[in-house]
């Protein structure tokens, strides 16, 4: 699943290609895709889009006179901008730009994607954006400190909670927790401010890697410009199961945490 450094990728690639385009015909192939709109996507024609942005692993695009389209790829979803004459089996969703010679295309091999338009509060409410945490390259290290006190549960399952933060998944919550030599399962309450403040760093650091380095390529992600992420290179932790630890030679450990796989070193990550 796309997270949020892949999100990101996409937003940027897509924003000199779309940025004051205005949108002047939809197709909608798959009824599924969109079937959670609170507005139809008709209602999109004839508007410029103004600007485009990312908020968790959502996909946000701010309209002219106060109307917004958010996609969530989820599983497999891609989102770009292709000549109009390009066609794909997996093609979900098209919405033409201008004349008509290119097109912005949702398409999505396992069509768990969903692509909604409406006001701000109606997307709000229609979807998880009204509920997400804070941005993780955004909060402050004591705020996020504070975030983790207040709250119940272990390390691992509090930063896939998009409520807590948002848009950390499987891959980058492991990659963080092994770059700040957290246990997966430790209680956040048992978190000292000093072991949080490198925490939400390690968290920056994998993202911002990974964003620099055009998301990872594991399983089906492409960016918007079709090329696959090169991050898999740079994972350290996940998916190494019985391989040295890069950092002390330990064999890395895989256990499942709230049913996801989760991967981290036994002597670097000491259980608290
Ligand atoms: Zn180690």
């Amino acid at each position: 699943m796309p997270e949020l450094p892949e999100v990101e990728t996409v937003v940027r690639h897509l924003r000199g290609p779309l940025v004051g385009r205005r949108i002047t015909g939809v197709r909608v192939l798959r009824e599924t895709a969109v079937a959670e709109s609170p507005a139809p996507l008709k209602t999109l024609l004839g508007r410029r889009l103004l600007r485009i942005s990312r908020r968790g692993k959502f996909i946000c695009m701010e309209l002219e006179r106060g109307l917004e389209l958010a996609v969530h790829l989820r599983m497999t979803g891609w989102l770009g901008v292709v000549p109009s004459s390009e066609t794909d089996p997996y093609e979900r969703v098209r919405f033409i730009l201008d004349d008509g010679a290119e097109s912005l295309v949702f398409r999505d091999i396992r069509t768990f994607g969903r692509v909604w338009c409406g006001s701000h509060e109606a997307l709000e409410n229609a979807t998880a954006l009204g509920q997400l945490g804070p941005e993780p390259l955004v909060i402050g290290a004591d705020a996020f400190a504070a975030r983790l006190h207040e709250r119940g549960g272990r390390l691992k399952s509090l930063l896939l909670n998009q409520e807590f933060l948002a848009g950390v998944g499987n891959i980058y919550a492991d990659e963080a927790l092994f770059a700040a030599k957290l246990h997966p399962l430790t209680p956040a309450a048992r978190v000292s401010r000093e072991q949080a403040r490198r925490l939400i760093a390690g968290i920056r650091r994998v993202l911002a890697a990974s964003i620099a380095a055009g998301g990872t390529s594991i399983r089906t992600f492409r960016g918007a410009d079709g090329k696959p992420g090169l991050y898999r290179v740079k994972l350290r932790v996940y998916g190494r199961e019985d391989q040295p630890c890069l950092r002390c030679g330990t064999k890395i450990k895989r256990i499942v945490v709230g049913q996801r796989g989760t991967w981290f070193c036994p002597h670097c990550q000491r259980r608290r």
